[in-house]
């Protein structure tokens, strides 16, 4: 599997997954289809499938376009708000694109129809697009859901995921992230070590994505709410507090 990153508008990443074998390849969230449809003739695949994360215009904004651009395509979301959408999705379901296969998770919360896709491929390490649910060292709003829901996707689906699973987020949001990542956990070395990574990475104008499913376990202050350094900076004893607590507080942390 290869994963070709496409960023699009302020800070937002499309992701154009091919497979190698068969060259067809699925678009995470084509806000920017001409960017898309550039990426796929450079690359010589055949874009087969849109995978749609959740129905804010700068995830979903461009599907009505690209299936104009591109026939036959089919839209995958799990949000009848979506523009074009050809199949609606659910928990568990699965996909193909060529030999990959594409697995559905609902992570409801940034709104209530978002979906997460988790990709394997024989011999590689699997990867998940988490659109607004996971960022690196952090989540999205809680628009359309509660801190239940977001302790459900972050921690019970997307922290269920091996280890080495790769993390592809929706928008460039990292170093703000690990900035509110410290506040929380200020003695935590895996956020430092981050941060400077990150921060290198981003002089260079270099993408942070992806990271793994077992860094976020170090790092991301929201898949961490079983820790007492969290729930005690939150004041609270069981997870799903902190969850709502933290994510409170983040929603006016000034970096
Ligand atoms: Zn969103």
């Amino acid at each position: 599997m290869q994963v070709h990153i496409l960023p699009a508008l302020q800070d937002n990443y499309m992701y154009l997954i091919v497979d190698e074998a068969t060259k067809e390849a699925a678009i995470v969230d084509p806000v920017a289809p001409e960017t898309v449809v550039d990426a796929v003739k450079k690359h010589g695949v055949k874009l087969t499938m849109v995978l749609t994360t959740h129905h804010h215009w700068d995830h979903a904004g461009g599907n009505e376009s690209i299936v104009k651009k591109v026939a036959g395509l089919e839209v995958c979301g799990g949000d009848d708000r979506m523009g074009a959408l050809t199949r609606k999705v659910g928990h568990g379901d699965e996909l193909k694109i060529g030999q990959l296969n594409i697995r559905c998770l609902f992570t409801p919360c940034h709104t209530s129809g978002h979906i997460c896709y988790f990709v394997e491929s024989p011999g590689d390490d699997p990867a998940v697009f988490t659109g607004d649910t996971l960022f690196v060292a952090g989540c999205g709003r809680f628009f359309e859901g509660s801190p239940d829901q977001m302790y459900k996707g972050l921690v019970e689906t997307l922290g269920k995921l091996p280890d080495q699973t790769r993390v592809f987020c929706g928008h460039e949001y990292t170093v703000g992230n690990l900035k509110f990542a410290r506040h929380v956990e200020p003695n935590n070395i895996d956020i430092e070590e981050k941060m400077s990574w990150a921060q290198n990475k981003r002089t260079k104008m270099e993408p942070t994505v992806p990271s793994t499913i077992g860094e976020e376990k170090r790092i991301n202050p929201f898949m961490r709410v079983h820790e007492s350094t969290v729930q005690q900076h939150a004041g609270q004893n069981e997870a799903i507090a902190t969850m709502g607590f933290i994510r409170r507080e983040k929603d006016s942390f000034k970096a």
